[in-house]
């Protein structure tokens, strides 16, 4: 067992260098890599799990990063539909990403980008691009090992980056198409050195209620699978709704091929944030350590407890309804629901969500579907499914006095609603719903200056789907004396976009003159960011997406200030009553 020292760590890495040199850290240590598999059933939280393991590692000192593999053939998740894959999360250096990444940087401080999550499509790829350049001399290129070395390779783009580098496999042990990244991970172990890596795989223990017990069998199989490619799994973490006894722990231990205690409880928590606590109180981040040969200080998870107090013990609680599109699978809405709660968490209030479906939203159904809500939200969204009924939503939270947050389409609707209701513009419309609207308040703006790139940007209607989206962070200057300012407390702030269209500065004067206040906008001043009304209990729109830069630590100020908003709507109801 290693020792522990006081605020610092050391990791005991091997003075020989590795084959090929991958383990060697710039100061010296090896990184340590942890691969992180599924068996069994997809859906057992290993995106989860993985950002549970990086904060239980951080709480020790250690630096880590984390990086998703996700065995699809779309390059990357940008164009999927969020029905079928849930959010697309989206980086400071604006990749789209897999959903994982927004846990990713909710329970740990890794910054993420661009190199933080592959997909066979991009891996096909980069390795396509390079055969048709003749990097490969004209050898017969195949998946080993030309694939596989591109895995690794991508693998290795983070191993400057911490001390400990967390590599999740997407999809489940014994899907085809996960084969490479598998062969590829197995080979990587004897790369770098058998002490930098380990594997740890999470698999399902049912309870069976008829026979009245838990059930070892499915990984038992699910081991048998990995260990069939030549991956021994060296802690297996069993998803399961009830703690494990000895005896079932020694039984897996033993069919497993692990020791008793790399088998941990991984049980069904109420709350995401307690993860770290429980894997934490089954002993998994000291075999970690363990198994890698790390020494690190004593765990700090003081705030992950003060966190799960919080949480725990609400005194308020309100409600608030996202009119949205995809409202079937909340899946889609991640990070905003996590938002949400964070925002709650601040204000010690459970915050209670109503997906109302903006498609029928109609102006009657306004009134009854709204009257139990303290707030409302129109999230991001793409295309004119529904948009009347958004519409509708931030017309009744208008003149209603209700919290109204409109976010990236949401403020573009709440733009074009004022528009046409306030400022007197009837047709007023989104050129993304309506090409030919003679009144496109909100409409592709064909040259602006980009902040990222430093230079005038241009597109237009014909550039290709994706090609043409603001992604990732931009600037913002604040003004003061407004809602934002008050909920920044700062005048400059960077936050995250995604979208193709913008406000139009034609109408700007109109729309303020009217009583629109543009609270934020790009430092040169031409994109705007931030719209609020005047004479409303809390009313604002950005065009960003604030929900990707919230975590249970730092909630966003803006859900924060609009769940106190919502609050004080709701006079302080408690959770009693
Ligand atoms: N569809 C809108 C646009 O492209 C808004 C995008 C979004 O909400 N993410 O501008």
């Amino acid at each position: 067992m290693p020792f522990c020292i006081a605020s610092v760590c050391v990791i005991k890495g091997t003075k020989k260098k590795a084959k090929g040199g991958m383990a060697e850290r710039m100061n010296g240590k090896d990184t340590k890599y942890i691969f992180i598999t599924g068996g069994v059933l997809s859906s057992l939280g290993k995106g989860l799990a993985s950002a549970a393991i990086g904060a239980l590692l951080e709480s020790r000192g250690l630096t880590v990063t984390l990086q998703k593999l996700d065995p699809y053939i779309n390059v990357d998740p940008g164009t999927m539909n969020p029905f079928q894959h849930g959010e697309v999360f989206v980086t400071d250096d604006g990749t789209e990403t897999d959903l994982d990444l927004g846990h990713y940087e909710r329970f740990t401080n890794a910054k993420l980008g661009h190199n933080n999550n592959f997909t066979t499509g991009k891996i096909y790829h980069s390795v396509i691009t390079k055969e048709r350049r003749g990097d490969y001399l004209g050898g017969t290129v195949q998946v080993i090992p030309h694939i596989t070395d591109e895995i690794k390779n991508s693998i290795r783009l983070l191993s400057k980056d911490a001390d400990v580098v967390l590599v999740e496999i997407g999809g489940t042990v014994g899907d085809i198409e996960s084969l490479p990244f598998l062969e590829a991970i197995r080979q990587f172990r004897a790369d770098v050195g058998k002490e930098n890596v380990i594997y740890i795989h999470l698999t399902l223990v049912p309870y069976i209620g008829t026979a009245g017990e838990v059930k070892t069998k499915p990984t038992q199989h699910s081991v048998k699978e990995l260990r069939s490619i030549g991956i021994q799994p060296d802690i297996l973490l069993c998803r399961t709704d009830r703690f494990l006894s000895k005896d079932i722990k020694s039984k897996i231990a033993l069919f497993c091929n692990v020791s008793n205690d790399a088998v941990i409880t991984a049980k069904d928590v109420d709350c995401i944030y307690e993860v770290p606590l429980v894997f934490h109180q089954e002993g998994l981040d000291n075999k970690i350590i363990e198994l890698l040969n790390i020494w690190t200080r004593t765990p700090r998870l003081e705030s992950w407890e003060q966190l799960c107090r919080q949480i725990k013990n609400p005194v308020y609680r309100i409600k608030i309804a996202i009119v949205g599109k995809y409202v079937d699978l909340t899946e889609s809405y991640k990070s905003l629901n996590e938002a949400l709660y964070h925002g709650g968490l601040l204000n010690n209030s459970r915050v209670d969500l109503k997906f109302v479906d903006s498609e029928s939203l109609a102006e009657e159904t306004c009134h009854s579907m709204f009257n139990d809500v303290d707030g409302i939200l129109v999230p991001g969204g793409f295309g004119s499914r529904g948009f009347e009924g958004k519409i509708r939503a931030a017309r009744f939270a208008r003149e209603n006095n209700i919290p109204f947050f409109g976010i990236c389409l949401g403020m573009q609707v709440a733009v074009v609603e004022f528009a046409r209701n306030v400022a007197g513009i009837e047709d007023a419309h989104s050129a993304e719903m309506d090409t030919a609207s003679p009144h496109p308040v909100i409409y592709l703006m064909k040259e602006w200056y980009d902040e990222q790139s430093k230079s005038i940007q241009k597109r237009d209607t014909a550039s290709d789907k994706g090609g043409t989206m603001r992604l990732g962070a931009y600037p913002c200057h604040l003004q003061k004396a407004t809602l934002a300012h008050m909920a920044y407390e700062k005048d400059d702030i960077s936050e995250r976009h995604r979208h193709r269209f913008e406000f139009n500065n034609e109408y700007r004067d109109v729309l303020e003159k009217s009583g629109m206040v543009v609270s934020g906008a790009s430092p040169q001043g031409d994109l705007v960011e931030i719209i609020e009304l005047k004479d409303h209990l809390w009313f604002l729109g950005c065009q960003f997406h604030p929900e990707f830069k919230s975590s249970p630590m730092n909630p966003h100020p803006l859900f924060a200030d609009f769940i106190k908003a919502a609050l004080e709507k709701s006079d302080h109801r408690c959770i009693r009553d």
